[in-house]
C-alpha cells in the first residue's frame, strides 16, 4: 500500500511558543553580572586567551576596561581587532577558542565568559550608532570588494578607515552574508546582522551595491581594469551532494537553502516543517538546521554523522544544545539508500567505522529512519562553473583559492579570505581576520 503523503505542514506551533523557541539563546549581562564576571579575570600576562582568539584582541585589555565603566573604550578595543566583534560575541564557539583557553577552565572552576563580556561592551556601540574610527585622509585609490559577507565587510571597512575608496559587489538582496541568511536564528535576534552591517558602512567610503554577480553581470578582468585592487570574500556558493539514488526525489532538501528562508521570513509559523526531519552531516549547518526544526514543531529530529561524536565540526556545546532542545544524534552511521517514489518517505543507513587510516567504512549493517524531509547537510563549495569559470586564472586547490599569509591570490592584484579559500575554517570570526589581513596588505601594495 503506498504510503499517504509526507506529514509537511506550516503552523505546527503557535506564534507565543515560536517566539519562544527563537528568543535570544543567551541573555545579555546586566551591569553588575558584568562586573562580577569581569572581576573574575585574572589579567594574565601573555594572556593564552588572546593567543587562541583568530582576530587577536586584547581580551585581557577590554576586559579591564569593563571593569572601569570605560565602556568605549572597551568597545574600541575589541573592534578594532574584529570589526563585527558584536556578531562574533553572538556566534563565536568561544568554548573551543578563547573560553577553552582560559586559565581559569579547570575541573574545579570555570572560564570567563569572554563572549557575554564582548556583547556586553560592544552592545551600546551598536545601540547608539557611535562611530569609534576615524577615517584618514584620501589615498586617491579604489578597491573592488566582492562578497558583503564578514571576510568583505571586514576588508571594507579597514580600507575604508585607511583613506581608499571600496566598492563592495554582493549577489544577495542584502549585505552580510551568512551573518544575514545562515547563522541561526536565535544567535541574531532583532535583526542584528543589518544593524551591524549599517554601523560597519557608517564609517564611510564603502559604496555598496546588492543583487550583482561575478560572472553573471560583471567580470574579474573588468574589475582589474577598473580598480586599484580587488578582494574576494564569495563564501561557498554550492552545497555538496550525498552521491546516492534518489537525492534529488522531493523532500530531499538543501539545508542552506531553507535555513535563508527561516532567517528572511517575518513569520515563522508560515514556514512548512516535516513531522519527521532526518539531518545529514555533522557541522554547524546541521546542528543549526536540526535544532531549527525542532524549535519550528517538528515531532522528531535525528541527525546522522558518519563518524564519531569528536569528529564533528559541531562543538560539543553545539551537539549538546541541539540535544537539550530534543534533537537525536546518530554517530557512525551513513546515508545509502533514499526511500519513496514521488517523495521520500525514508533514509536507508549503514553502520560504520574509521579504519587505520582514519577513513570511513561501511559495515553492511543496515537500518531506516521514516523521514517527512531529509537535510542535506554536508557542507559547501566553491563553483567555479557557477561563477562562469572566473577563478581560472588563480590557482585553486580542492576547489578553494589559494592564498599566501597576506591573503594574496596568486594572480596580481587580487587578494581573497573567508569560507572560500583554503585555510578558511568556516567562521565568523576567521573570516573577519582574513579581510583584516587583506585590507593590510592591500594598503601597503597601494601605497607601495
Ligand atoms: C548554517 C550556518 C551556520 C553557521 N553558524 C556559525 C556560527 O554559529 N558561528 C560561526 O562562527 N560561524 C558560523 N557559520 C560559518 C560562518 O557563517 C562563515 O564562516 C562566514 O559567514 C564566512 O564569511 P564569508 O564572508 O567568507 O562568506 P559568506 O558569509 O558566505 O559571504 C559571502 C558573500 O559573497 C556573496 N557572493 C557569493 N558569490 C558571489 C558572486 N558571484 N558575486 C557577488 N557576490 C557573491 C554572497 O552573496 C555573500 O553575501 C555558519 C555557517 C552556516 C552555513
Ligand atoms: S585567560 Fe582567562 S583569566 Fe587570563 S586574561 Fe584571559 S580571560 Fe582573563
Amino acid at each position: 500500500m503506498a504510503k499517504p503523503a509526507p506529514d509537511i505542514r506550516a503552523g505546527r506551533l503557535g506564534k507565543a511558543e515560536i517566539d519562544r523557541n527563537f528568543a535570544d539563546l543567551h541573555q545579555p549581562l546586566s551591569r553588575s553580572e558584568a562586573l562580577i564576571e569581569a572581576d573574575r579575570c585574572y589579567f594574565c600576562f601573555d594572556a593564552p586567551c588572546t593567543i587562541a582568539c583568530p582576530t587577536d584582541i586584547d581580551i585581557p585589555g577590554f576586559i579591564q576596561k569593563i571593569r572601569s565603566d570605560n565602556l568605549r573604550g572597551s568597545a574600541h578595543t575589541i573592534l578594532r581587532e574584529n570589526i563585527m566583534g558584536g556578531m562574533s560575541a553572538r556566534v563565536c564557539p568561544t568554548e573551543v577558542l578563547c573560553e577553552e583557553a582560559c586559565v581559569r577552565n579547570t575541573h574545579e572552576d570555570k572560564p570567563v565568559e569572554i563572549g557575554l563580556l564582548q556583547r556586553y561592551a560592544t552592545d551600546p556601540i551598536f545601540e547608539s550608532g557611535t562611530q569609534l574610527f576615524e577615517r584618514a585622509a584620501d589615498s586617491g585609490k579604489t578597491v573592488a570588494v566582492v562578497g558583503g559577507g564578514p571576510a568583505g565587510l571586514s576588508c571594507a571597512h579597514r580600507l575604508a578607515v585607511l583613506g581608499h575608496s571600496v566598492k563592495v559587489f554582493d549577489k544577495d538582496s542584502k549585505p552580510g552574508g551568512l551573518n544575514e541568511y545562515g547563522i541561526a536564528a536565535y544567535k541574531t535576534v532583532e535583526d542584528f546582522a543589518q544593524r551591524e552591517v549599517e554601523w560597519v558602512l557608517s564609517i564611510g567610503g564603502i559604496d555598496i551595491e546588492n543583487d550583482v554577480e561575478l560572472g553573471a553581470d560583471f567580470k574579474l578582468a573588468g574589475l582589474l581594469k577598473e580598480y586599484d585592487a580587488v578582494f574576494l570574500g564569495i563564501g561557498l556558493g554550492d552545497v555538496n551532494e550525498l552521491g546516492i539514488d534518489g537525492e534529488d526525489m522531493p523532500g530531499m532538501e538543501n539545508a542552506i537553502d531553507y535555513i535563508a528562508d527561516l532567517r528572511q521570513t517575518d513569520d515563522m509559523t508560515e514556514l512548512p516543517v516535516g513531522r519527521n526531519v532526518v539531518v545529514i552531516g555533522g557541522g554547524m549547518t546541521a546542528i543549526d538546521i536540526a535544532s531549527q526544526s525542532k524549535r519550528l514543531g517538528a515531532e522528531r529530529v535525528d541527525i546522522v554523522y558518519r563518524r564519531g561524536a569528536e569528529q564533528m565540526g559541531a562543538s560539543k556545546h553545539e551537539q549538546e544544545l541541539a540535544q537539550t532542545t530534543g534533537v537525536s544524534i546518530h554517530h557512525f552511521m551513513r546515508p545509502v539508500r533514499v526511500h519513496g517514489a514521488e517523495f521520500v518517505t525514508g533514509i536507508e543507513l549503514e553502520k560504520t567505522y574509521l579504519d587505520k587510516n582514519g577513513r570511513v567504512q561501511g559495515t553492511g549493517e543496515t537500518s531506516m529512519l521514516d523521514a517527512d524531509v531529509v537535510f542535506k547537510a554536508i557542507g559547501q563549495r566553491l563553483a567555479n562553473e557557477e561563477l562562469g569559470r572566473e577563478l581560472d586564472g588563480i590557482e585553486l586547490q580542492r576547489g578553494k583559492i589559494v592564498t599566501d599569509a597576506s591573503q594574496a591570490t596568486s594572480l596580481d592584484g587580487v587578494w581573497a579570505g573567508g569560507d572560500c579559500v583554503v585555510d578558511g575554517d568556516d567562521l565568523t570570526v576567521s573570516a573577519v581576520q582574513h579581510g583584516k589581513i587583506a585590507a593590510i596588505a592591500i594598503d601597503r601594495y597601494l601605497r607601495s
